[in-house]
């Protein structure tokens, strides 16, 4: 087999491109597919190393620290301290290591959640349906297209319905261009192929068969791939927090290290050499180097929490944006609801209303009218009602044996319902329904609210049949079925039957008219405008059921001051019953000026009268994707961040638009996925909220990082300060700043940033849009700790200064590190008790203590390393003392928040 020899699949015929490919046009076999997966790799582009904005950061900050401590090495050198130049040489090497590893590893977590989010493909398999990876399928393959597929390789068109292909990002039209399988002439350029569909464009429309003709590299997409643009990152508020915050500190990191040369220099006239290093030795441990790698390392451990807890981030700041919502809008079907659909009632044209029994997606299951169970072969109603069921339908269940419950449902849940009601009855396989063949079939979309199939009875009598929401196929029905055949559907009929809709809704079950029209016997094609002049059967009644735990997640919304919407297609009765049911519609809201439900026509407003709505609105039904679009706009305010939930291609714009876009990861389309920021991988509201949880943490969790590295700089900054001030010399060499920058910078401050919650990042209101991540929550841990440390060092200084300088300058190095490493734990949380949120419960931060502990022990004790830092003998109950007394900077800090938690306590009972 040759493919790419003769001429170019858009001019041949859809028969002759299957034959040359040797295909089928029911398939592959498995195992051919699988022989050419070998012959032909997998359908995947070569992957771009995207530039991270951390990594900018981080790089820009690397650069020049190192410049800095080149300088201090070449400083070092000229003057002639030797091994000063080899700790510094050492110490860039060691920091350059540590932030590569954390980087290193904060990046392969984030791509391996990227791959979480898989591209898949519908492809026939010798005639029977699959669903498969995108980067399996191979040349020969026949795939099935639907709206909002991204398409997953290039292949000539077999069948069309409808189709409409979006190919801006080949060609730059942004239009849907219509497709045709019929053969093109010589010479037709890409953008004109109109019976060729490429990887990378997307189903606007409709729906069709193709056979892929090219995989991989070896598409139109693969051969331009260089010039391929990644999804845009969404402009992030993140970002400028975090680039002010990187600003303010190295700001305060200058400003201090000044301070030091300046009154070293010419208050106390030291050698220019000496103050020049110490200086920068300041300037270099007050950097916040490690900043950038702390904040790649809380979003990628938030990013993990949340795909542990089904919502996978595609965007990484979104993890912290997700945080700071204060709304969700969100679907109702499948995210509210647990989206298995079961056809509970049937109201058919005889009057007569039936209940169905069974469960679920399970087979088994009666018709019943009143307490017996009803015969369908002498129930012409019936009968009619369950081939529309049966047929009138896309979806699929493939049982695998006898008892096997394991089944492949594929589909619409609403069109499986369906097919579950008809499968529950056998209709099909009695004799006279036998050998109803589908001719050809229009598939549902939210605009125009119904589907559609036009099948061939063995008499060769066509027929065509409808099923779509009530009101539109009763506006669109002027019969009625009834015993003799049909009769018109009068005004009283058409009441009854919406005084019916009307029930079975307030009832929360979602309802699904159906009808029929003859065909002509010539037609062997069904449109959208074939919807008039109806023969209408009756309506399905379908319960669908809130998932448990939304009842919960809703609360928990309400009270972290997060407002929820659900903006539904379903009806406006149906809609509100299920809001109810979960909490979202409290009891007795609604009135005049804001009604429970806002229907359709009443969205019909201009822009100011649906910002009132929108501001108080709870429930929004029928809604299709412009309305979704214009609420989203509507709520935007300056200070609002919405999230807004999406499956399908027309949800695209609105998920685009929400500064937090959430596509189903289940029954999602790729183009809504493609549009998102997060994808929920089971579709579930509560996941949404557990989202928002990890957001919040995320963000405490950088600001409580922060805190503590600017508490930390500033008091060993202050710390030379001081005793330069107070007329001591140096209480630290260069060196020895440096290898304490290392410990607290390097490791204490990375386990902070894995901090887990504590139960109470839903007790507030979300933070403001520009929240900045310095607030003055900082203050009276400045002024507390800082002074505490300083005058630990000072003292610990003056009582060892008589004995020698060195060894005065040993003590100093262990108070100041210790010191910091204990702030560390009061970092953990801003306001609660380290014990009150489970001493031992963040195994890293411990395990980053005994690792600092062991790192300035070691300084200290090995004879190498000694010598390098010109540490003096410290007798070990001397070292303990001093360690204890750092560990009364950890006591003053839960002595705050106890103070700070009793002062609320009374302001509160005033
Ligand atoms: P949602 O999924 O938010 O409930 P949709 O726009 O998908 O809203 O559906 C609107 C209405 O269209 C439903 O209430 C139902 O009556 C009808 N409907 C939905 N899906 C289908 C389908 N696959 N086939 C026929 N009718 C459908
Ligand atoms: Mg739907």
């Amino acid at each position: 087999m040759n493919i790419d020899q003769g001429l170019p699949y858009y001019e041949l015929t859809a028969g002759e491109a299957i034959e040359r490919l040797q295909s089928d046009s029911n398939g592959l076999s498995e195992e051919e597919a699988r022989n050419r997966l070998k012959r032909f790799g997998e359908n995947k582009l070569p992957e771009k190393g995207k530039a991270n904005i951390f990594k900018l950061i981080f790089k820009q900050f690397k650069d020049f620290l190192v410049l800095i401590l080149a300088i201090a090495a070449v400083i070092s050198y000229l003057t002639g301290h030797m091994v000063d130049v080899y700790v510094i040489i050492g110490v860039i090497v060691v920091n350059a290591t540590i932030g590569f590893v954390q980087e290193y590893r904060a990046e392969k977590s984030i791509e391996s959640l990227k791959k979480l989010v898989k591209h898949k493909a519908t492809v026939l398999r010798q005639g029977e349906r699959f669903i498969v990876e995108a980067r399996e399928l191979v040349p020969g393959d026949i795939v099935l297209l639907d709206e909002g597929l991204s398409i997953p390789a290039d292949a000539r068109l077999i069948r069309k319905k409808n189709l409409q292909v979006v190919e801006a990002s080949l060609t730059g039209e942004s239009l849907p261009v219509d497709k045709d399988p019929e053969p093109l002439e010589e010479g037709t350029s890409v953008a004109d192929r109109t019976n060729m569909v490429f990887k990378g464009t997307h189903v606007a429309r409709g729906s069709g068969k193709a056979i892929i003709t090219a995989t991989g590299e070896n598409t139109e997409l693969g051969k331009i791939a260089e010039s391929l643009k990644e999804v845009e990152d969404k402009e992030s508020s993140f970002r400028k927090k975090t680039a002010r915050l990187a600003k303010i500190m190295a700001g305060i990191a200058v400003s201090t290290a000044l301070i030091v040369f300046l009154t070293g220099y010419f208050i106390r006239d030291f050698d220019f050499d000496d103050i020049l290093l110490v200086t920068i030795a300041t300037l270099v441990s007050s950097i916040p180097e490690g900043l950038p790698a702390v904040l790649s390392i809380v979003l990628a451990i938030g990013a993990n929490r949340m795909a542990r807890q089904n919502a996978i981030i595609r965007e990484f700041t979104a993890t912290e944006t997700a945080g700071s919502l204060n709304v969700i809008i969100s679907d109702k079907t499948g995210t509210i609801t647990k989206g298995i659909l079961t056809i509970k009632k049937l109201f058919l044209a005889d009057g007569k209303e039936y209940d169905v029994t069974g469960d679920g997606y399970e087979t088994k299951g009666d018709i019943m009218s009143g307490d017996s169970v009803v015969d369908i072969k002498d129930n012409r109603f019936l009968a009619k009602s369950l081939i529309i069921a049966e047929k009138c339908n896309d979806a699929s269940l493939k049982e695998k044996d006898e008892d096997d419950n394991e089944r492949d449902i594929l589909g619409d849940p609403t069109e499986v319902a369906l097919l579950v009601l008809a499968k529950k009855t056998g209709i099909i396989s009695l004799p006279e329904f036998s050998d109803i063949e589908l001719i050809d079939d229009l598939p549902f979309n939210s605009e125009q609210k119904f589907r559609a199939s036009l099948i061939s009875y063995p008499d060769k009598h066509r027929e065509k049949i409808f099923v779509g929401a009530p009101e539109k196929i009763l506006s669109v029905s002027d019969r009625i079925l009834s015993p003799e055949g049909h009769e018109k559907l009068s005004e009283e009929k058409k009441q009854e039957i919406s005084g019916k809709i009307k029930d079975l809704s307030s009832r929360s079950m979602r309802v699904v008219a159906h009808a029929f029209k003859d065909g002509g016997e010539q037609d062997d094609e069904i449109n959208p405008d074939d919807a008039h002049e109806l023969v209408f059967v009756g309506l399905y009644g379908i319960i669908d059921p809130p998932r448990p735990e939304v009842k919960l997640a809703v609360e928990e919304c309400k009270s972290a001051g997060i407002r929820v919407i659900m903006a539904t297609g379903d009806h406006a009765d149906t809609a509100e019953a299920i809001a109810r049911e979960t909490g979202i519609l409290e009891n007795g809201s609604g009135s005049e000026d804001c009604p429970a439900v806002f229907d359709e026509q009443m969205l019909d407003v201009d822009d100011e009268t649906l910002d009132r709505y929108t501001r108080c609105g709870s429930v929004f039904a029928r809604v299709n994707p412009q309305n979704k679009l214009r609420i989203a706009k509507s709520l935007q305010g300056k200070n609002i961040l919405i999230g807004m939930t999406g499956d399908g291609v027309n949800d695209a714009p609105a998920l685009k638009v929400a500064d937090v876009g959430i596509a189903m990861g289940q029954k999602g389309t790729d183009v809504a996925r493609d549009a998102s920021q997060i994808v929920l991988s089971d579709d579930n509201f509560a996941s949404i909220v557990n989202a928002i949880k990890e957001g919040r943490i995320v963000f405490r969790n950088v600001r409580q990082t922060s805190f503590f590295l600017i508490t930390t700089n500033f008091a060993s900054t202050l710390t030379l300060i001081a005793a330069i001030a107070i007329g001591f010399t140096y209480p630290l060499l260069p060196t020895q700043i440096l290898w304490i920058n290392l410990v607290t910078d390097g490791v204490m401050d990375v386990s902070l940033a894995t901090e887990p919650g504590h139960g109470d990042s839903m007790d507030h209101k979300p933070l403001k849009k520009d929240e900045p991540i310095l607030n003055k929550q900082i203050i009276p841990y400045l002024l507390i700790i800082v002074p505490v440390m300083v005058s630990l060092a000072l003292l610990v200084f003056n009582h060892y200064q008589g004995e020698s300088v060195e060894k005065a300058r040993t003590g100093v190095f262990l108070v100041v590190g210790m010191t910091q490493v204990f702030n560390a734990f009061n970092m953990r949380s801003l306001r609660q008790s380290a014990f009150s949120i489970g001493f031992f419960r963040n195994k890293w931060i411990i395990l980053a203590f005994f690792a600092s502990l062991a790192l300035q022990f070691a300084a200290i004790k090995l004879p190498f390393l000694k010598e390098i830092f010109h540490f003096r003998d410290l007798a070990w109950p001397d070292i303990l003392i001093i360690t204890a007394l750092s560990s009364l900077v950890f006591g003053f800090g839960e002595l705050y928040k106890a103070i700070r938690k009793k002062l609320r306590k009374i302001r509160e009972v005033r």
